[in-house]
């Protein structure tokens, strides 16, 4: 059993993409989830959870002491990872490690400009991105990550012979991939697939996908 928790301003956006498919079914009985919502350690009765950078940057930042009043609060142990576009570049390597590694995971979700670093590296959040562009908070990378870790728990994909061929095994992305109609008419137009696929001719299908496979380009 593998356990999440996150932390968020915004609870309700959970479980969303994860409310569905393989992830609904296999929550609970591979997976467990739990959100934090970071605005109830806020400061004072307004629950104040960010200040302005200082250095006379724009913006605002989640406060250290917000992080900490949660932290202590959840006492968590595990991987803790920060969401963040500084962080390192999210791959399927990365996936599998982390979820080889282990059990118990704490993501941080940012809001504003981001989390003051002193609590990142205070409570040894690893940062990791999901892709070199800004969006708007870290809920949407936790989603990302979580269904890239999620999907890798065995139990969770039906067929494992599934991972077999999938894209990054191997540093190849998946070759060009086709389903009936094998004759797909569309505007007039009779679209085929390639007569290999149909053959069953093992070694020419195997040569024809190899082809059609791209590189990965770092
Ligand atoms: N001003 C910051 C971006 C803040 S975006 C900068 O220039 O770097 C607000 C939050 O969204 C971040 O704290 C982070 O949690 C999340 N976020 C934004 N882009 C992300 C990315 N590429 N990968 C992971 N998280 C990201």
């Amino acid at each position: 059993m593998k356990n999440f928790e996150i932390i968020t301003l915004f609870p309700e956006l959970f479980p969303g993409p994860l409310g569905v498919s393989i992830f609904a079914k296999s929550l609970n009985k591979f997976w467990s989830m739990k959100t934090h919502d970071l605005r109830t350690y806020g400061i004072g009765n307004k629950k104040v959870v960010d200040d302005a950078v200082f250095s006379g940057l724009p913006g605002m930042l989640i406060r250290p002491d917000v992080v900490m009043n949660c932290m202590q609060n959840i006492n968590f142990t595990g991987k803790k990872i920060f969401l963040s576009p500084r962080g390192t570049l999210l791959t399927q390597k990365k996936v599998e490690s982390l979820i080889l590694e282990h059990d118990n995971f704490l993501l941080l979700c940012g809001r504003y400009e981001g989390v003051d670093q002193r609590a990142i590296n205070y409570y040894d959040f690893e940062e990791i991105s999901i892709g070199n562009y800004v969006i708007a908070g870290g809920e949407s990378a936790a989603f990302v990550l979580l269904e890239s870790l999620i999907r890798k728990i065995p139990g969770v994909v039906g067929n494992d012979g599934s991972f077999e061929n999938e894209s990054f095994v191997n540093d190849e992305i998946s070759e060009d991939r086709y389903t009936r109609p094998a004759k797909w008419s569309v505007d007039n137009k009779i679209i085929e697939v390639d007569q290999i696929l149909l053959s069953g001719d093992h070694a020419k299908i195997q040569e024809y996908q190899k082809n059609s496979r791209k590189k990965i380009k770092d």
